[in-house]
């Protein structure tokens, strides 16, 4: 999330205007995060606990969420046609969740939710390059050229880019997990496509450190402060 110059922050939220903080800084009435403040440029965020006489100015809380996502369910806050990951969130704070990359219609497995934008923007930028993890199954039976062929990278003219090296690993002649260290649009898809070879079932198991729970489809679960940290 954006951060805010202190002063601004105040003004916004009590009837001190801008040039009033400076005063209640030299008493002391400002607290930020359990410490006094002393600065009006100090930055604080939408998650920062600032108090002034004693009243809490803001309560927001963090909230990351891991979703088994249910197949024929969009990864969207809403939709006019279909259910989308939302309907399967049960929580006080749902409405100032959203969603941290997307999984298409019929993809299954992890996704990850929050109010966090810091964390999403972290979590999504191609320069984090988090590792995603899919179970892929086939139309056709694999080959190792698949292998060589997407340790290499794949063309995509539509984009004119090269898919970054992804990692194949065979299962069976019809399953496999695949690697990726990026998310363009149907990816997956258009990877296994450069073979003319559909993708019947497409499930992500994981995004950088964070794994699917058991979790049945359409359950979720917080994640805690310590595991959302790792990223
Ligand atoms: N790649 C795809 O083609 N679809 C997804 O849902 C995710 C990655």
């Amino acid at each position: 999330s954006t951060s805010h110059r202190l002063d601004r922050f105040i003004s916004q939220r009590s009837v001190h205007s801008r040039s009033d903080v400076r005063l209640l800084l030299a008493q002391k009435r400002i607290w930020v995060d359990d410490a006094v403040a002393d600065s009006i440029s100090q930055r604080v965020t939408q998650f920062s606990h600032v108090v002034l006489d004693g009243v809490c100015l803001n309560d927001k809380q963090p909230v990351y969420l891991m979703l088994n996502k249910p197949k024929g369910v969009a990864s969207a806050t809403w939709d006019d046609q279909h259910r989308t990951v939302m309907d399967f969130i049960d929580h006080p704070q749902k409405t100032d969740f959203h969603i941290v990359g997307r999984l298409d219609f019929n993809t299954t497995g992890l996704m990850l939710l929050t109010n966090d934008g810091a964390w999403s923007r972290r979590i999504s930028l191609p320069q984090t390059k988090l590792s995603k993890t899919y179970k892929v199954t086939l139309a056709e039976p694999l080959t190792e050229q698949y292998v060589a062929a997407f340790k290499a990278g794949i063309y995509f003219a539509y984009e004119d880019i090269t898919t970054q090296p992804a990692h194949l690993e065979i299962l069976t002649d019809y399953t496999a997990r695949l690697t990726l260290v990026e998310g363009k649009y149907h990816q997956v898809k258009r990877m296994f496509g450069f073979f003319d070879n559909q993708v019947l079932a497409l499930h992500r198991d994981s995004v950088g450190p964070f794994k699917l729970d058991k979790l049945v489809p359409g359950e979720w679960r917080a994640l805690k402060k310590e595991e959302a940290t790792l990223v």
